[in-house]
């Protein structure tokens, strides 16, 4: 076989999203002015794990799984990061998602390094018992890799409370003693935090409040549109309705709505609790998912999958704030044709979607002192990170004539990249 450099370069970890992530490093990485050799580290994840995890289906048969888990960096702490299952997961995947796990850490000061992890799988194919089954074995051949001080797991997309309460379950059975650090984003009855469920819609939210002081928008007068309406997306949804902005139109993975006088919010959460989707809403119309993005608004945030916004949709835009609840929702290609034009306002995954790890750090800090703080306290607390690393990134995109994606990418590389080089490469 010929030797082709470039499949070198990405290695094992090649897939689109993984390229993306490592091309916006290497784009800002001689700007963070830290050590070359620190930084050549920082573009790889420093290890892996790779499992193969048999499950006694509902039939009677076995059939086997994989399963990721990608530390990106310790050096600042342990490694933290949700734990996806979706059909999509691959180690490509899980690697990018790792690296910006890292820069989002380093950008909002938490002593945690960057990791992902994920099965591939379609978790609603899956019996509540298969789920439980898949969960408590890949945490199982997960133990010689994780560890309340060594990598920390938290919900992501296709997991929530309940998996992460059968990660701690089986984990302290292991080790012969309770140790509810092991994960984040439990509930609150198990060690949980007041809080965290709704903390990366909240603080998508509070980045846009920001936002909108700094281009004069009246939240009252506002209308949001969301591509997503899971944990992030419904809870941005309703924290936007509560500040008086028209959801206009919101999708889910089975289609999309549409109400031009807004949304009652409420109504919608209750319907899809009850039905399981957005789709057949009784006082909206429906539409063409992929439209919703095309709809004038002030603020569009998509809370679903990576990829999202691309080449072919992205001149369709017509929003002020483009808001990332989800991670990596905008190639580079569309990312680079936005900060052309410059009319659109991009509050970067990293920064936009940090209020998840925020809480995620409440909550491990509450567990460490086992002693609980109430909502409003971690409510305040989320907030004040939120918008002080907000405006700390627009202040200096503005000094430094970048955009806020930049912005947020220095601040974020050097911050893990300068203790890289401090504490020195090993041996
Ligand atoms: P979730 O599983 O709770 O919800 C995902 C939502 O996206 C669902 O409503 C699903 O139907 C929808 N969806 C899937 N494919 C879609 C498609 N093609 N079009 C429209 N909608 C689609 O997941 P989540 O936890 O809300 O995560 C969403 C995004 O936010 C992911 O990118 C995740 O990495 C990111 N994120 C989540 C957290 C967190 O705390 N949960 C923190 C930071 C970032």
């Amino acid at each position: 076989m010929e030797y082709d450099p470039l499949e070198r370069e990405f290695g094992e970890f090649d897939s689109p999203l993984f390229r993306q992530v490592v091309n916006q490093f290497d784009a800002v990485k001689e700007r963070t002015g830290v050590d070359a050799g620190a930084l050549e580290r920082l573009r790889y994840p420093r290890r892996t794990a790779i499992v193969t995890i048999p499950v006694k289906m509902d039939s009677g048969e076995t059939e086997i799984f994989f399963g990721y888990r990608v530390q990106h960096s310790l050096t600042s702490g342990p490694g933290k990061g949700g734990l996806r299952y979706h059909p999509n997961v691959s180690l490509g995947e899980v690697s990018g998602l790792a690296l910006l796990m890292g820069w989002k850490c380093g950008l909002i000061g938490m002593p945690f390094g960057g990791a992902k992890g994920g099965i591939n799988c379609d978790p609603t194919k899956l019996s509540q018992g298969e789920l439980e089954r898949l969960t408590r074995r890949f945490t199982l051949e997960m133990i010689p890799f994780i560890g309340p001080d060594v990598d920390v797991m938290a919900p992501d997309v296709g997991t929530d409370e309940q998996v992460m309460a059968w990660i701690y379950d089986t984990y302290s059975m292991h080790i012969g003693y309770s140790c509810p650090r092991i994960v984040t984003g439990k509930s609150v009855d198990l060690s949980g935090t007041k809080g965290r469920r709704e903390a990366t819609g909240r603080g998508v939210v509070y980045c846009i409040e920001e936002a909108s002081k700094r281009l004069d928008i009246g939240l009252d007068s506002a209308r949001a549109v969301v591509q997503g309406f899971g944990n992030v997306g419904s809870v941005a949804a309703q924290e936007l309705f509560m500040r008086g902005v028209k959801v206009i139109s919101v999708s889910d993975v089975r289609g999309a709505v549409y109400n031009g006088k807004g949304l009652e919010i409420d109504k919608l959460i209750s319907h899809v609790r009850s039905t399981g989707s957005v789709v057949g809403f009784s006082e909206a119309d429906s539409i063409d998912p992929e439209r919703i993005l095309a709809l004038e608004c002030e603020f569009l945030i998509p809370a679903a999958l990576e990829r999202v916004i691309h080449e072919n949709n992205v001149q369709n835009l017509k929003c002020r704030v483009l808001a990332e609840g989800a991670n990596g929702p905008t190639t580079n290609e569309a990312d680079r044709i936005l900060a052309d034009s410059g009319d659109i306002l991009v509050i970067p995954d990293i920064l936009c979607n940090a209020g998840g790890v925020t809480v995620s750090y409440f909550e491990w800090v509450q567990d460490i002192q086992m002693f609980f703080w109430d909502e409003e306290e971690v409510n305040r607390r989320l907030k004040k990170v939120m918008a002080d690393t907000f405006n700390t990134c627009f202040d200096f995109s503005i000094a430094e004539k970048v955009n806020l994606r930049t912005a947020a990418l220095i601040l974020g590389i050097r911050r893990v990249a300068v203790k890289k080089a401090a504490r020195g490469l090993f041996p």
